[in-house]
């Protein structure tokens, strides 16, 4: 069996490492030549709209998935006219647009935080009068670990914003002052049936996601679990989703969906039973799913610029170290660290080894 990705990054890499084991080669459509899932499957190097480049992918698999939601939707046609197609147009379309994600949360009674629409400077001063200070103003599309974003605080933040941003469609939303953020990975295989990991409580830093951890909250959880079920039974979906939430309390806000695996995720590999990446395989060829269950206490962090010291890093037990071979850049995720441990205290002590060795340039 032969699985085409659309997209070559360490999602992808991933993808193909966890396809292997289970038979299934891999090939990968990316414009970047060296694209790092090309040291795990086939690379052909082409842009996401080049037709060549589409036909090759699509002669050479059984099925196809994508690492990112903003394929060209030519792109997401060509491939589906021929190929089991997963996850679905819908869902790419829906995700990449702020708009119609928080509209879709809504309409399934999904608490979001208050909305307006912004066309221009004019419908943001009105949609401030909702909406109230603090706000954030976001790009409608392409905005990603923070970018394409301003918080507005007081009047002077307001004057000049819309252009500030690009003079795109945006959308304002309210500030929510919360307590942390979770996100909670949901699985849909092609008999609609549904698996969810423990929720993740995921910590940024500039934007950017730094430390991940599953918890335990029984409330939270079955919150966040009907969320992401009412979602992908929306879209018919089919793979692996991460949905993020804002915590209040106990109640969750919803902030985003990503339709596909993600990086607050990756502790899935070592820590779960069947990791967010062999899943969502799974359901793209049509296989089984596997068990969700936590396999002891465990956590990750991200490495973002800069290599720490790997000589001392693998000395300390319980570290997994997922070096994406991409080169050093500020503010670039280059590897992943996975730490697993039998009780908290562990987990903590080795947490602290692990950060006093990041060297992260954000
Ligand atoms: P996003 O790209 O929408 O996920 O936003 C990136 C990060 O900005 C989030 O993970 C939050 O830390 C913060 N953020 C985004 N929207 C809001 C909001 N409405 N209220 C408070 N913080 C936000």
């Amino acid at each position: 069996m032969k699985l085409g990705i659309v997209g070559g990054g360490q999602l992808g890499r991933m993808m193909a490492q966890a396809a292997l084991p289970l038979g299934i080669k891999t090939a990968f459509l990316d414009p970047s030549e060296d694209a790092c899932a090309a040291d795990a499957g086939k690379l052909f190097c082409a842009k996401y709209d080049d037709e060549t480049g589409v036909s090759l992918l699509s002669e050479f698999s059984n099925a196809i998935t994508f690492e990112f939601e903003n394929v060209p939707p030519i792109t997401v046609e060509q491939l589906s006219q021929h190929l089991p197609t997963y996850p679905p147009a819908q869902a790419l379309t829906t995700a990449r647009d702020r708009w119609s994600e928080k509209s879709l949360f809504r309409q399934l009674n999904i608490l979001t935080p208050p909305l307006a629409l912004v066309d221009d400077q004019e419908s943001l001063e009105a949609g401030i009068s909702d909406v109230k200070y603090p706000a954030v103003l976001k790009t409608r599309t392409l905005g990603y670990d923070g970018k394409g974003q301003k918080v507005l605080r007081t009047r002077a933040d307001v004057v000049g914003a819309y252009e500030e941003l690009g003079s795109v469609p945006m959308i304002l939303e309210g500030f929510i002052d919360f307590e942390f953020e979770v996100s909670c990975i949901g699985v849909r295989d092609q008999q609609g049936r549904s698996v969810f990991y423990p929720i993740s409580k995921n910590e940024h830093r500039n934007g950017i996601l730094y430390r991940s951890e599953p918890i335990q909250q029984s409330v939270l959880q079955s919150q966040a679990e009907s969320a992401v079920k009412d979602v992908m039974d929306a879209l018919d979906y089919v793979g692996t989703m991460a949905f993020e939430f804002f915590v209040q309390g106990d109640k969750l806000i919803a902030n985003e969906i990503a339709p596909r695996v993600h990086n607050s995720g990756h502790w899935t590999i070592e820590g779960s039973v069947c990791s967010q990446f062999e899943n969502h395989v799974r359901a793209v060829m049509n296989l089984p799913l596997g068990s969700t269950e936590t396999r002891g206490e465990v956590a990750m962090y991200n490495v973002i610029g800069k290599r720490p010291n790997v000589q001392k890093l693998l000395t300390i037990p319980g570290v997994h170290w997922h070096d994406y071979s991409k080169s050093e850049r500020i503010g670039r995720k280059i590897a992943h660290i996975t730490i697993t441990a039998t009780n908290d205290e562990q987990l903590k002590a080795r947490s602290e080894e692990v950060e006093s060795l990041l060297v992260n340039e954000l």
